[in-house]
């Protein structure tokens, strides 16, 4: 996941974008892309809004490019802090969207990308509970 660690937020607004990943199986998944970031105009540097145009069209690129396995698996943004924990609404955030109909998966990764570490997060069954990734 070093595309992630690129998109550290030095300095400017946040960025954000979506994650694309595959089934492994037996509860195992791996992330596979990192989109770049595709936030809509009007980004400060403690918020955006990730263009939902932008990332419907990189899942759907990602999953015919990968012969249709690479699926939505979710979401990554920016905060300009050392070790960064979700706020209140990026937890809402993600929440909703994991009850949407067409997400194909029982989760959401959350990923925050902050200046010193990387959070990463899942939601499970209506709640944010911190996880940790292999990096490999
Ligand atoms: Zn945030």
């Amino acid at each position: 996941m070093d595309a992630l660690s690129e998109y550290k937020q030095i300095e400017g607004p946040e960025k954000a974008g979506v994650l694309s990943g595959v089934v492994l199986g037996n509860n195992r998944y791996r992330i596979k892309k990192v989109s770049p970031s595709m936030t809509i105009e009007g980004a400060t540097r403690n918020s955006c809004e990730r263009d939902a145009k932008l990332a419907n069209a990189f899942i759907q690129e990602q999953y015919e490019q990968s012969g249709h396995t690479s699926i939505y698996m979710g979401e990554w943004h920016t905060h300009p802090e050392s070790n960064p924990t979700p706020s209140g609404a990026d937890v809402s955030s993600v929440i909703k969207i994991a009850y949407l109909p067409d997400n194909d998966l029982p989760f959401v990764i959350l990923c925050i990308v902050g200046l010193e570490s990387i959070y990463w997060g899942c939601v499970i069954n209506g709640k944010i509970q911190k996880i940790s990734v292999n990096m490999i």
